[in-house]
């Protein structure tokens, strides 16, 4: 699943081609993906449209015109893929966007085979007013002070470290990939109560969210033909993982064995000498 290194990848890369451009048209080839698809609106606010901006809030891709904001989320499987052509040559190509850029006309195709994202807008430039975007934290990267800000919030809560740093609603966008691996780097065991983690930890915990974030960042295409896996699916960036999906190795920096537990359904991966 695109997490928040692949969607800001992919919304640099859309930037290149749309923001200042026209979007001239947007041929929608199915009426729905996990929800409807406003087509009649999402014309009326873009087709003709200058794009003014291109950007990310979360796992979502925002277009700006004069008129609205459109949104996008890959849900599972979803892409965008820039083309010479309008014709779909891939299958489950579900839409097709005919752009005026500054580079001269291209198509973005978005192609989604299990069908989990969405294609969705609204009048207005409202984000953060919006049903998507009003119960979410704040960016990490964006945090100028992630680590005081995690304490703040953390204070008092009973969540084990690693649950609390997943939660969107305290801060976005840390997978479970990036969580595994920022608390490894910062030493901390991702079992320990949110709430008893004290604020110089918290400080090195929140560089070490926004280096490992930042990292596969950098690890990411900087084009749309070349942001994605060689079986042309979005997948995760190559960056070095110390522990993720490592149970039963030695720890990089003392040899002892990682170790792998779950924690909300979801895999963790720690050195218990480490991490305490
Ligand atoms: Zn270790």
């Amino acid at each position: 699943m695109p997490e928040l290194p692949e969607v800001e990848c992919l919304t640099r890369a859309v930037r290149l081609v749309l923001e200042g451009g026209r979007l001239e048209t947007a041929e929608f080839l199915r009426a729905d993906l996990r929800s409807p698809i406003p087509i009649a609106q999402f014309r009326q606010l873009f087709e003709g449209q200058l794009i003014e901006q291109v950007f990310r809030r979360s796992k979502y891709m925002l277009i700006r015109s004069a008129k609205g904001t459109g949104v996008f989320h890959l849900g599972m499987t979803g892409q965008i893929l820039e083309k010479d052509s309008a014709k779909p040559d891939v299958p489950h190509t579900h839409a097709v966007f005919k752009v005026q850029g500054r580079g001269g006309r291209t198509y973005l195709h978005f192609v989604d085979p299990r069908r989990f994202g969405r294609i969705d807008c609204f009048e207005g430039h409202a984000v953060e007013g919006n049903a998507y975007f009003e119960h979410l934290g704040p960016e990490p990267l964006d945090c100028a002070d992630l680590g005081e800000h995690l304490f703040r919030q953390s204070r008092h809560k009973k969540a084990a470290v690693k649950q609390f740093i997943m939660d969107a609603q305290q801060v976005v966008g840390v997978g479970n990939i990036y969580a595994s691996e920022s608390l490894f780097r910062a030493g901390i065991h991702p079992e320990r109560k949110a709430g008893a983690v004290s604020r110089q930890r918290y400080g090195k915990l929140g560089e070490q969210i926004k280096l490992t974030l930042e990292a596969a960042i950098t690890a990411g295409g900087t084009t749309l033909r070349d942001f994605r896996t060689p079986d042309g699916l979005p997948g995760y960036f190559a960056v070095s993982l110390n522990v993720y999906d490592r149970a039963g190795e030695p720890c990089l920096r003392c040899g002892g064995e990682i170790r792998q537990i779950r924690q909300g359904g979801r895999s963790s991966f720690f050195c218990a000498f480490c991490q305490t």
